[in-house]
């Protein structure tokens, strides 16, 4: 093992002076540099000197010039590409497809990376250091491993292996794979040869595809074929899908224009010790020194925790199980808990721990007998429902409590979702303990929808579940007396939703008085089933048709979840019309919207006050 530097350098300076004349392994990100376990340019470098391998950072380069790719050399092992904690495209253009105008992970926001941000770097890498293995990793291209549908462009793309010249692509949480293709290279192999790491995907050309045998492999329909044919696209998804455990996950292949895609099986869950060693190596919690403005992102996670990995949601329109996975992999109490001390100690931390979560709070701890050793179910989805599955809100509790114990924390609170039907599932006091010590006024909730018909497609509890939890949540924030409430996250424009539904989730959020600020409109993401939805127009899973919004309805939907703002009112007119609700429109308090003549206010008199 080698000392950690301060920072990961981004410079020949700080390379020289650690006496590093090559680096082992470079990163090139879409993000900018900050050393926090948030990002992944951080994690992943941390974990790779942790392993004993000299690595710097290229972060935010300029792809219009050669610059800022040479700097630190040619690697010694191999380039790591990533376009930053979220895709490109998705970080660039709004569901509406409008450009946006800052970007959190850039400091002072400002616009520093390319479109298909994989792609650029990928090429100028290659051009400029022939023969240095490229890999590729990160969401954009782990979600976009196989052949795609692609909102930005409105069509079926190939997996991004054949588009960037990358040699092989890393998917999911990469600290496993990255450290297993570093030690194989370093020990003289070809990046060719390494055809076997769990959680990589590796391209093969067609003749050598063609002369070997494909039993054992899960072959996908073509690129070409699911392109060109809707039933296709959907049978691929859901083969693949069925695919994504790392116990009993089998190979899967598909064809591309010119390449063949091999995926292995996802790399094996990290134990609670591994876990815990990867978030405790000594990150800054801060932005690299040579930053002149702050990065947004920072500002909202510099105090907060990982407390777990993965989702068994498995919400329609998440992509979480194909790349963190189903199984939870949580950490020690003990490994939090220093954690949260060693950021006692910072200046900058201010007593408050802004989130202790995961993908979602509440699946710390949660545990299944198959899940280390079958894998998840392929045919059934994990729930509260399940008898095998064990919550276990009681560790949690116990976790935030000891956290509240250390000196200088004076608020623990929970920033991530939670699911509320597990809440309900469990007997451990929990919703009692967050709405006394953990709710920063607000606790965020994704019912998304209320329809039974949308809910079942978007794979989510029914309204009843919220309203349960609802009620439960008010019945313990009186009983201590205080005011808080629930952000209710709704979904308007995925598949399956009419703007019928629409109206009623409308009425719902009126009658109830529930502020919804946080209004989503659904972006079809690469890689999760609502978006083969969107593109397909078929449920993967059952094959039914879905009525698919898109265009003026989809507009129109969105307009309905926010029926409230004065510049959505000819939309939600011209829905209500085409939903025959026009005595939704009016002056009398349960309309929605004014009539044409009218300009008074449709609200009833504190009708916004939080739920
Ligand atoms: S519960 Fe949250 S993290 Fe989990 S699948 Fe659903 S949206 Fe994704
Ligand atoms: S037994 Fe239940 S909790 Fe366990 S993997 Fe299967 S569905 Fe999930």
């Amino acid at each position: 093992m080698i000392d950690h530097p301060h920072f990961l350098p981004m410079s020949r300076r700080e390379a020289e002076s650690l006496g590093i004349d090559r680096f082992d392994v470079i990163l090139v990100s879409g993000d900018a540099y900050v050393d926090h376990p948030s990002f992944g340019a951080a994690i992943i470098g941390r974990v790779l000197w942790d392993a004993g391998y000299t690595t710097g950072v290229i972060a935010q380069p300029d792809w219009r010039s050669d610059a800022d790719f040479t700097g630190l050399g040619r690697p010694r092992l191999f380039f790591s590409v990533s376009s930053g904690a979220v895709d490109s495209m998705v970080n660039h253009y709004t569901a509406r497809l409008r450009r946006r105008s800052g970007d959190a992970y850039s400091p002072g926001g400002a616009l520093k990376r390319p479109d298909r941000a994989v792609i650029v770097y990928a090429n100028r890498l290659r051009a400029l250091f022939p023969g240095t293995p490229i890999v590729l990793g990160g969401i954009e291209a782990s979600l976009r491993r196989f052949a795609h549908y692609d909102y930005w462009s409105d069509s079926v793309r190939q997996s991004i292996l054949a588009d960037a010249p990358g040699d092989l692509l890393v998917f999911g949480m990469g600290e496993r794979q990255v450290t297993a293709i570093a030690a194989r290279l370093a020990n003289g192999e070809g990046i060719q040869e390494i055809r076997d790491v769990p959680g990589t995907v590796m391209k093969l050309d067609l003749a050598r595809w063609r002369s070997m045998p494909h039993e054992g492999f899960v072959v996908l329909p073509s690129y070409t074929e699911v392109a060109g044919d809707r039933k296709a696209f959907a049978r691929a998804f859901a083969l693949h899908a069925r695919e994504q455990d790392p116990f009993r996950g089998r190979p899967v292949a598909q064809v591309q224009r010119k390449i063949v895609v091999v995926q292995n099986p996802p790399a094996k869950p990290l134990s609670t010790a591994e876990l815990d060693r990867i978030y405790e190596l000594p990150y800054r919690r801060l932005a690299h020194p040579s930053y002149r403005e702050p990065v947004p992102a920072l500002e909202t996670v510099q105090f907060s925790v990982t407390s777990h990995r993965g989702c068994f949601g498995c919400c329609s329109f998440c992509a979480i199980a194909h790349h963190q996975g189903r199984i939870i992999q949580s950490r020690s109490i003990e490994s939090i808990v220093r954690e949260v001390e060693r950021m006692t100690g910072m200046p900058e931390f201010r007593g408050t721990v802004q989130d202790v979560g995961g993908p979602t709070a509440n699946m710390f701890g949660a545990r299944c007998r198959r899940w280390c050793g079958e894998g998840a179910c392929r045919e059934r989805t994990c729930g509260a429902e399940c008898p095998s599955l064990q919550l276990d809100h009681a560790r949690q509790i116990e976790l935030l409590r000891r956290l509240r114990q250390i000196p200088g924390v004076r608020h623990v609170f929970i920033g991530s979702g939670i699911r509320h039907d597990l809440v309900l599932a469990d007997q451990a006091p929990y919703l009692a303990e967050i709405c006394r010590y953990h709710v920063s006024g607000h606790l965020k909730v994704a019912p998304e929808h209320i329809s039974p018909a949308v809910t079942r497609l978007m794979h989510k509890p029914g309204i009843e579940v919220f309203e349960e939890f609802r009620r439960r949540f008010q019945e313990e924030s009186e009983k201590i007396g205080r005011e808080q409430y629930i952000l209710p996250y709704f979904l308007s424009g995925h598949p399956g939703c009419r703007i019928s539904d629409m109206v009623d989730l409308a009425e719902y959020i009126r009658d109830r008085r529930l502020y919804t600020e946080q209004v989503q409109d659904f972006t079809p993401t690469p890689m999760t089933a609502s978006t083969c939805m969107y593109c397909t127009g078929i449920d993967p899973f059952s094959g039914e048709p879905v009525h698919v919004p898109r265009g003026r309805e989809k507009r129109i939907q969105r307009a309905l979840l926010q029926y409230r703002d004065r510049r959505n009112r000819s939309l939600v007119m011209e829905g209500l019309r085409q939903a025959g609700r026009s005595d939704l429109i009016g002056s009398a308090w349960t309309c929605l919207v004014p009539g044409d003549g009218g300009c008074g206010s449709p609200r009833k008199s504190g009708e916004e006050s939080h739920s």
